[in-house]
This record gives structure tokens, C-alpha cells and sequence, in this order.
């Protein structure tokens, strides 16, 4: 497995694997990786002959308060987990290998208003900077996100289509930990006790599930699982809604393919969590 750090020495090996028509499947991460991280990369080595994972936690996807500094960060461990797995190259550049000062940015303002829009303005702008940046440094066949950060695989295929990337994007399923909490690397930042609350959320996804039926109002949906999060008071809701699967804007009735998500401070860990629902 290769480490690169810089753009230049990840095109040119990027270069050498296209000229022997080699497929390449990119794996866009911020590190500390965990078992969500990791099936995505088993897809990626399923359907490509050459896998390559980015680590790099963006700073531009971070609000002025945001946890950039304390993001967990473990490199060595990331690197033995992607070997395992059989990744052929990990990118790991420093934020000065990838941004200059001022640069330019890319942004689905339509998209990017509604949901974690709301609480972090400039989140999804920064998200499609560097993935439209990772796009053009490893030009890849497909790229692997999880549905666990719904509003993103959303945005990003909306860029893909409307910005004419010529590359197949591959959504994968949320994995959950055995109790059902929805594996996140800010899953560290619990306390024991802030662990246990936070089930709040994959309950209230799992009851969300049972009783959505076609033509469901929102309001009526909504208010049961905003009511399982009420009842844990170590949690505080940012929001839970039910919004277009395609346009995230909010619709009153689950009559078309909806997205049902959701955003919930435990202590000050904000952790999200959804379900999809196709009529
Ligand atoms: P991150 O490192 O948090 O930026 O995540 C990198 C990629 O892994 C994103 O496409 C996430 O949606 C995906 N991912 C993170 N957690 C999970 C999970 N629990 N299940 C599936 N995919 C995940």
C-alpha cells in the first residue's frame, strides 16, 4: 500500500495505474476510521482494480466553533485498517497541500439550506470543495459514501450531475453498532452515560420506520419520534424532518421518496442520523 502526501505524486501514480486500464475507486474519508468507514472500502475493492482512500480532515467543512482541533485523529491505526482491507494508495495531504489563500469553492446552495444546512452554513460548501478537489487529483471511475450522512450523498450527486463529473457515485448503508447507535468518529466524544442517550436517535429512527406508511403527515410522524428524544434528558433536538429524497426541502406528507432526518446534541456531541423511505 502506498502513503501520498502531496497532489503531485498521487496524480502521477494515478497516471501509471490508468495507462495499464486499471479501473480506480475512491474513498473520500476524514480518518479515524471505523466499521461504517470500512464497508465502504469493501465495496470499492469489490467493484475496482485499484482502491484509494483520502484521509484528511477538510477544515473548510468546519464553522468557526466547530470541533476542527479536537476532530479525532489516529493515522497509524486508519493506515493498518486500510491495508487489511487491501487499499492500494491513502492520500493524506496537509490542509497547505490543499488549499491556498484565497481559493475557490463549490456550492449546491439549493440543496445545502435545509437540515445541517441550517446549523452549519458553510458545511456543505467546504464538503463539495474537497470532494470536487479529491475528484480531480485521483479522477476516479466511482466514489463510495454512506448513507449515514444522507444530505451529503444527496448534494454530492446533484454536483456530479449538474457540474457533468463523469463518475459513478455508490451510496452504502448506515452501520450501526449492535445497540443501533449509527457508527460515528465524533461516537468518542461520549461519556458513558452521553453514550447511553444517545440511543435516543436510532430509537426514534427505528420507531419512525414501524409506523411511516404512504401518506403519513410529517406532522404526525415527526411529533412521535421528536417525543422518544424528548424523553432522554441529556439530549437536545437541532432538528428532526421529513424533506424531499431528492430536493431536501420539506414535505408535509411522506407521498413520494422522503428523507427522514435528523440532528441531536448529546451533551455537546451533535450526532445525526436518518432513514429513507421510497413510495
Ligand atoms: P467521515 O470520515 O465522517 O467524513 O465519513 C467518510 C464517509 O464514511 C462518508 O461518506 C460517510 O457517510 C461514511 N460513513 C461514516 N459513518 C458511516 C456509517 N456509520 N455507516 C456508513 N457510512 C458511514
Amino acid at each position: 500500500m502506498q502513503v501520498t502526501k502531496t497532489v503531485e505524486e498521487t496524480r502521477k501514480q494515478i497516471k501509471a495505474w490508468k495507462k495499464e486500464g486499471k479501473t480506480i475507486g475512491l474513498v473520500p474519508t476524514m480518518g479515524f476510521l471505523h466499521e461504517g468507514h470500512a464497508s465502504l472500502i469493501k465495496k470499492c475493492r469489490e467493484q475496482n482494480d485499484i482502491v484509494v482512500v483520502s484521509d484528511f480532515v477538510n477544515p473548510t467543512q468546519f464553522g468557526p466553533t466547530e470541533d476542527l482541533e479536537a476532530y479525532p485523529r489516529d493515522f497509524e491505526r486508519d493506515s493498518k485498517l486500510c491495508e487489511s482491507l487491501g487499499t492500494d494508495l491513502i492520500f493524506c495531504p496537509e490542509p497547505s497541500e490543499m488549499y491556498h489563500d484565497p481559493h475557490a469553492f463549490v456550492s449546491i446552495d439549493t440543496l445545502s439550506e435545509t437540515l445541517c444546512g441550517k446549523t452549519r452554513p458553510i458545511h456543505f460548501k467546504g464538503v463539495c470543495t474537497v470532494v470536487t478537489k479529491l475528484f480531480h487529483i485521483v479522477a476516479p471511475d466511482r466514489a463510495y459514501f454512506g448513507q449515514k450522512d444522507a444530505q451529503q450523498l444527496a448534494i454530492i450527486r446533484k454536483m456530479v450531475q449538474d457540474l457533468n463529473f463523469d463518475i459513478e457515485i455508490v451510496g452504502c448503508p448506515i452501520v450501526r453498532e449492535e445497540d443501533g447507535l449509527a457508527k460515528s468518529s465524533r461516537n468518542t466524544y461520549l461519556s458513558d452515560e452521553e453514550r447511553k442517550a444517545a440511543l435516543c436517535l436510532s430509537r426514534s429512527v427505528k420507531l419512525g420506520q414501524e409506523i411511516i406508511h404512504a401518506g403519513i403527515s410529517a406532522e404526525e410522524l415527526l411529533g412521535k419520534m421528536r417525543a422518544v428524544i424528548e424523553a432522554e434528558p441529556l439530549a437536545k433536538i437541532d432538528y428532526v424532518s421529513m424533506v424531499d429524497a431528492l430536493t431536501m426541502q420539506p414535505v408535509e406528507k411522506a407521498d413520494h421518496n422522503v428523507l427522514v432526518a435528523m440532528a441531536v446534541y448529546i451533551g455537546k456531541t451533535r450526532l445525526i442520523d436518518n432513514f429513507s423511505y421510497e413510495v
